[in-house]
């Protein structure tokens, strides 16, 4: 007689109250960066005293509780995740968690980093179960990137970038788009990605946090530069989905994706499958939003499992339907008041 395996049944996400399945996390380690990129932070910043942030079992504990109500995806970020003291020992927890690909656990573990520090941390993070990583490189030109880092090189970078590729992390590089600063470099890093076998993702700059300079100068429509882009190259019409709110296409020339974050000009909030906690256990449940759940005293109360489920259900009953990024532009006042670096983009 033939035996019927027992297979746990999947398990359902928490839908949120628009019908959106919450299926994917994005975890903010640390708030700190060992960079200070002008369209993020300011150059002075004040970053939080260590009580105050989440401990790496917090975390842990955090993200099992997501995986229980149905997380299939989480991205680590930060500020710079790979400036978090210990921060493998965490990321090793979290690859322990990666599935069966039946339904159950996490399907994928990723990280969206600035490249400094990954030519220590690449074979580690391929080992703990990540596969692809974003990595964020606004221009190819040294003088630029220091400029726009304010004081970083670009060195380390690139060679974070290439072991990642060595250790057999696919990478994608993501690109803000600045009006007057990086506008003209699009099309040389098509070309260098496509020739490294990176895809690339263009991103709107958006209204958050005080910088310490005036936003609406940096605003560069991204349906200009696709326009323009589509001068020199095919970009074809694809379906391609990371989870994420990207819409992409392939450049016929290189083969590689080519995707556009675009919150200003098109609204992506219906297909929003997403919620973001800070370093600090404060959950947003939008980016462009501040309504927020702070999952922090919860566990600090002394809160079990059951308990941090609930809070959690209950602040996905509060996800809103979606954002409002106008920049006042009367005041030069950012729409939202936190950094980028808190939430982690
Ligand atoms: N430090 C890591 C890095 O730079 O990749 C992770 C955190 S960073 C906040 C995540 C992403 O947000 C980066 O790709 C960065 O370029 C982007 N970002 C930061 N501030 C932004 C803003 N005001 N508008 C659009 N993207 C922004
Ligand atoms: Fe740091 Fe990333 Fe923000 Fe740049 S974008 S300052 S690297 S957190």
């Amino acid at each position: 007689m033939a035996h019927i395996l027992a297979m746990p049944a999947p398990i359902a996400p928490v839908i949120d109250p628009f019908g959106r399945a919450i299926t994917y996390v994005r975890i903010s380690v640390t708030d700190r960066c060992d960079l200070r990129c002008v369209y993020c932070m300011a150059e002075e910043m004040h970053f939080l005293p260590k009580k105050d942030v989440l401990t790496l079992e917090e975390l842990d504990r955090i993200a099992a509780a997501f995986i229980r109500l149905g997380t299939r995806k989480i991205r680590l970020t930060g500020g710079e995740p790979l400036v978090r003291r210990d921060v493998m020992r965490l990321i090793e927890r979290l690859g322990a968690r990666i599935g069966d690909g039946a339904g159950q656990g996490l399907e994928e573990l990723t990280l969206t980093t600035n490249g400094t520090q990954l030519a220590r941390f690449a074979p580690g993070l391929r080992a703990a179960g990540m596969r692809r990583i974003n990595v964020s490189l606004d221009t190819l030109d040294p003088a630029m990137f220091t400029l726009l880092t304010r004081w970083g090189k670009i060195e380390p970078t690139l060679e974070g970038i290439f072991a990642a590729k060595a250790a057999g992390l696919a990478v994608k590089i993501n690109a803000v788009a600045m009006k007057g600063v990086n506008e003209d470099e699009f099309d040389g890093l098509i070309e260098w990605c496509g020739a490294h076998g990176f895809d690339l993702c263009l991103i709107e700059t958006m209204p958050m946090g005080e910088i310490g300079e005036d936003r609406t100068e940096q605003y560069l429509p991204l349906s200009l530069v696709r326009s323009r882009l589509r001068r020199r190259w095919t970009l074809d019409e694809t379906d391609y989905r990371t989870g994420g709110p990207a819409r992409y296409f392939t450049v016929r020339e290189t083969g590689r994706h080519l995707g556009f974050i675009t919150p200003m000009t098109h609204n992506f909030c219906e297909s929003c499958n997403r919620v973001r906690l800070t370093c600090t256990g404060t959950l947003f449940m939008c980016l462009g939003q501040d309504d927020q759940a702070d999952l922090r005293a919860v566990l600090r109360a002394g809160t079990d499992d059951a308990g941090l489920d609930a809070a959690i259900r209950e602040a996905i009953a509060r996800k809103p339907k979606g954002h409002d990024f106008i920049i006042d532009r009367r005041h030069d006042r950012p729409a939202v008041g936190r950094h980028m670096s808190t939430t982690g983009g």
